[in-house]
Formats: structure tokens, sequence, C-alpha cells
């Protein structure tokens, strides 16, 4: 089933009085959504009772929590203690996982910085084996890791290169940033052959079974030359992408993504819409 949920807390559900995330599975199912992602963008900082409510909450109203691991993970890096403490944050994230009763964890693989490209890719497959070796001994092999694709130049994480570290573990798989891939490569995303080519990479690379089942990050990016600049709403109607044909793209090919809108400030809204439009492009799919 393809799932469609927001990552955050949108503007929206303070507006409707409301304060903490144990109650957002309640008021997400209530809007008609799936999932949550929570961000541990700048750290791993909740409590495990507090997890295991947001947790039990999730079960009884039928969400599902995915979670996004701290941005600042770098498995690029030569400097040893920030190379361990990588290990630490996925682990800590998986932890809260658990405790969220979820399966799926968001990883920025690594960032350039001032190695060579090549240099940084190896780094990186070589911590990502590890990860997946530390990440199965600790008891988290039913769980799935997912790769990010980036929104900058400097970052890596095209969808070439994530295809590549997820040929590493049966646990790793894809996060396509649709945003992300837009943003940096200057606008690509435009039409439904536009999505096809970077989808068949994934279906070519990985097989059917993990492309099918790949997390997805949608949300309008602005973009300069270097890449992301920042994420805009659904309003948007300069950068784009647009939903259309990757919801076209997803039914054509029979995937069941879980698709996670990251808007800013609207992400709650702007899932719905794309769940939305999803069911009645695939309704009308049906009847023909
Ligand atoms: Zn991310």
């Amino acid at each position: 089933m393809v799932k469609f949920g927001p990552a955050g807390h949108s503007a929206s559900f303070a507006l409707d009085g409301k304060k903490h995330t144990y109650e957002m599975p309640e008021w997400l199912k209530n809007k008609g959504l799936d999932i949550f992602e929570y961000s541990f963008g700048r750290g791993v900082n909740i409590k495990e009772d507090s997890a295991r409510k947001i947790g039990d909450e999730a079960k009884k109203y039928g969400i599902e929590i995915t979670v996004h691991a701290p941005y600042y993970i770098n498995f690029a890096t030569e400097e040893q203690d920030k190379y361990q403490n990588n290990f630490r944050y996925v682990m800590q994230s998986l932890e809260t996982l658990n405790y969220f009763g979820g399966q799926r964890v968001v990883i920025h693989t690594a960032s350039q910085g001032k190695l060579d490209r090549k240099v940084a890719l190896a780094n990186a497959s070589r911590a990502l084996e590890e990860l997946a070796s530390r990440a199965c001994s600790a008891g988290f092999g039913d769980k799935l890791l997912c790769l990010e694709t980036m929104g900058k130049k400097s970052q890596i994480g095209t969808v070439d290169e994530i295809v590549d570290f997820c040929k590493i573990s049966p646990i790793f798989i894809p996060t396509l940033d649709f945003g992300h891939i837009n943003a940096c490569f200057q606008g690509i995303l435009k039409t439904k052959d536009d999505y096809r080519r970077e989808i068949d990479k994934v279906f070519e690379g990985l097989g059917e079974e993990k492309a099918k089942k790949v997390h997805i990050h949608f949300s309008k990016i602005q973009y300069s030359q270097a890449g992301e600049v920042r994420h805009l709403t659904f309003e948007d109607d300069k950068y784009g992408p647009d939903f259309e044909p990757l919801a076209e793209t997803i039914i054509e090919y029979g995937m069941n993504p879980y698709v996670i809108c990251e808007s800013a400030g609207t992400q709650a809204e702007d899932a719905l819409s794309m769940k939305t439009e999803f069911i009645k492009l695939r309704d009308n799919s049906l009847q023909i």
C-alpha cells in the first residue's frame, strides 16, 4: 500500500490546539494520513517512555512512525571521533524506532568536504558496510535503513551513488528525495519520462522488490547553482517539482512507496493533497 504523511509538526497541528507528538497519530488519522516521520535532525533526544507513548498511540490509530536520523552524519569523514559518532547516531535512531514500533530510518550518508569525490564515496561505502553489520548484530536486521538522495552538489547522494550504496546490504533501500534531485540538477524533473529515468535506475540497480518499496521525500525546493536553498510549500509554481507525473509513474510501475512531505509548514496539508491526487489518478487508471 502506498502511504502518505508529513515530516514533523505542521503549523496546523498547533493551530488545532495540539502540542505533543503523542497527539499526532490521532490527528493524522482524522485527516486521512498514514505515516509520521519523526526527525532527529539535531540529535536523538527523546526518552524511552515518551517514545513508547507515541508508539502506543501510533499503533492504536494505525499510523506508522518513521525516523530521520541526525543531519550531521557523515560516513565519508576521516576524523576518528566523528566516524565513530556516526554509528552511535544511527544506533540511537534505530533503538528509538523500535520504541515507536516503526520499520524505517532515513539517513543522510555523507558530505564530500575537502575530499576527492571518489575517496569520499569509497570511505562512505566501507563505513556503510560496517554499519549494516553492526545494525544486524544489534538485532536490527529487520529494519530498513533508507539512504537519502541529497540536494546540494557538495553532498554525497545522487541517485546513482545511493543505488550503489544500497547494493551493500539487504537492509539498505533508497530514500528518493525528488525535491533534492530536482534542486541539485537545476530543475531536471518535469515530465513523466524525467521521473521514469530516475526510478529506472533503482529498478535496474536494485531489482523490483527494493525498488517497489522505496522511501520518498517530496517537497518543492528553491535552488541555486549549488543546489538546494530552502524548502517551499505546494503554493510554489516556480521551482517544482510537480507530483502528478511522479504519481502516474508510481501507478504505472506498481510501486508501494512511503511518501513523506517536507513542505515548510504545510507538510500535513500537502501530504494529503498528494494522497488525494494519487487516489484519483489510480482510480481513473483502473477504469481504463
Ligand atoms: Zn533528509
